[in-house]
């Protein structure tokens, strides 16, 4: 009686599984992909339902370990997802609006800053280490990484917008294969906390970072034409165009900071901004590992980057 082989697959009866073979052919067609962004810098906005569905969490989690393992720098920013207002409501704090955005009044930033800085982002910490990554958490006030200032007139309270970014924390960190994790809570120069939009900061720390890629996960295939057909999913955008968009109407509500930060991360030099759909399990791995790439991709000239 022969003992069992790893290279012996009793079921067919072949010396390498169909299955073992396949895994071993996809390993080496990333290769070009490993080669092209190892060293290299990726921003991404972790969100929507890759925030929500266990199973996506999952996914995500293990693509930032693997992107991490292969010597990419990947680096997280995330907002609060539902659990802010679990809590504003367990807490019993009235939201109040004002042209459909909320006011982010004292009480209200902080229960923000509690949740986001404290919960969830070491929901995400720990979920990285758990799959094998090496995860950091960082708020804004960390290391003087993100200084905010207050968003238009002052009418929506503590709402921010991005004053300054100063990345050198994440330098010695992205160094030694660490994964930051930072959340969208930032001090004015008075030392207030600001919430701020976290796909505006994931895109002003890819331009200081000079990212190969930024790459915002949200709940829709990317810009849509239309955006109640997801048919109509636009995929590739120069500079120019989305402006345009935003110009007639096409983006707008939660895809214009979207749009918005795209545009300006590119003018300061990331190679290329994507928005990818967050519910599509893998979707980062299939971005940065595909020479089509999924979901919308904005770049300066109107060309997909070789690998
Ligand atoms: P996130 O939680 O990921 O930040 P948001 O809800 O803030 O997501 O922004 C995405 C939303 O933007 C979409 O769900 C959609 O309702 C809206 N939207 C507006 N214009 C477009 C468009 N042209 N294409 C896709 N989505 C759009
Ligand atoms: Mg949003």
């Amino acid at each position: 009686m022969s003992l069992p082989s790893p290279f012996h697959d009793p079921e067919n009866d072949q010396l390498v599984s169909e299955k073992d073979s396949q895994r071993v052919s996809v390993l080496s067609e990333a290769l070009p992909y490993i080669q092209r962004f190892t060293g290299r810098r990726v921003v991404v906005k972790y969100g929507g339902a890759a925030m929500v569905k266990e199973e996506l969490r999952e996914a995500v989690f293990r693509d930032l370990a693997l992107l991490a393992c292969v010597g990419v720098q990947p680096v997280v920013v995330h907002g609060g997802g539902p659990e802010i207002n679990q809590w504003l409501s367990r807490l019993e704090i009235q939201p109040r609006f004002q042209d459909g955005l909320r006011i982010t009044d004292a009480a209200t930033m902080d229960v923000v800053e509690m949740v986001l800085v404290g919960r969830v982002n070491k929901q995400i910490v720990n979920g990285l280490n758990r799959v094998g990554g090496r995860a950091v958490g960082l708020a804004g006030s960390d290391g003087g990484l993100v200084q905010a200032r207050t968003w238009g007139d002052g009418s929506h309270g503590l709402v921010g917008d991005v004053a300054s970014v100063d990345p050198s924390v994440l330098s010695p960190l992205l160094e030694n294969g660490y994964i930051p994790v930072i959340s969208s809570v930032a001090p004015n120069a008075e030392g207030q906390a600001h919430n701020i939009n976290a796909d505006t900061v994931a895109g002003e720390l890819a331009a200081a970072l000079q990212a190969e890629k930024l790459i915002l996960l949200t709940d829709t295939p990317g810009i849509l034409r239309d955006r109640h057909d997801p048919a109509s999913l636009i995929r590739q955008l120069t500079l120019a165009q989305a402006r345009q968009l935003i110009t007639d109407g096409v983006v707008e509500g939660g895809m214009t900071p979207k749009t918005e930060c795209c545009i300006r991360a590119l003018a300061q030099g990331v190679k290329a901004a994507h928005i990818v759909d967050g519910r599509v399990p893998h979707s980062l791995l299939l971005e940065v590992f595909t020479n089509a790439g999924i979901g919308t991709m904005v770049v300066g000239s109107p060309t997909r980057l070789q690998p």
